[in-house]
């Protein structure tokens, strides 16, 4: 489905559902899911992140994973349109946090402080393209997440709307969020 038909489709959803009222969309496409402790949810997100050929948007609360920052950095060098928007106060209270780092390695970082958590954990990657791939659950990208607590990880693939609605909600946070300036680019 055309990226235009899909944003058409989108839009007749909202006026039937009204304002306020949840998105209902079809099932489709193939889901993968991954539960810890036990399933490396962080190599899964950081498979689909290689994969990824065109756009990577980034909803994090807590972000800590070495490998999967890492993959974001790989792929921003490699062309593709990586952007983050992270929570303010788990960016600004945790030591370990990566979101600096991606800024400071050319990432183009958002923070969100108009919440009292930007507690979304979500990645959609190539958006409006028939590989268009949607990661969410409860699964922090941090290594807490995946060694010390119980979380669950939804890599959900193939489903265009789907990919949209979260792209779109992503533009929604990023509207009221504040460019975060690497290090090497302050006075
Ligand atoms: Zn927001």
């Amino acid at each position: 489905m055309s990226r235009a038909v899909v944003l058409i489709v989108l839009a007749l959803a909202s006026l039937v559902a009204g304002a306020g009222e949840p998105l209902r969309l079809d099932a489709r496409g193939s889901v993968q899911v991954a539960f810890t402790p036990g399933d490396d949810a962080g190599a899964l997100v950081v498979e689909a992140l290689r994969k990824a050929r065109k756009q990577i948007l980034v909803q994090a609360y807590s972000f800590t994973h070495k490998d999967i920052a890492q993959a974001l950095v790989d792929a921003k060098r490699r062309g593709v349109d990586v952007q983050v928007i992270a929570d303010r106060q788990q960016m600004e209270s945790v030591a370990t946090s990566r979101v600096v780092w991606l800024a400071e390695q050319g990432v183009p970082v958002w923070i969100d402080a108009d919440h009292a958590a930007a507690h979304n954990k979500v990645m959609v990657i190539d958006n409006g393209t028939a590989d268009a791939a949607v990661i969410t659950g409860s699964f922090n990208f941090t290594h807490a997440a995946q060694y010390r607590n119980a979380e669950n990880l939804l890599l959900l693939r193939g489903n265009a709307p789907l990919a949209e609605a979260y792209a779109a909600n992503w533009r929604r946070h990023k509207i009221h969020s504040l460019p975060l300036r690497a290090r090497q680019d302050s006075p």
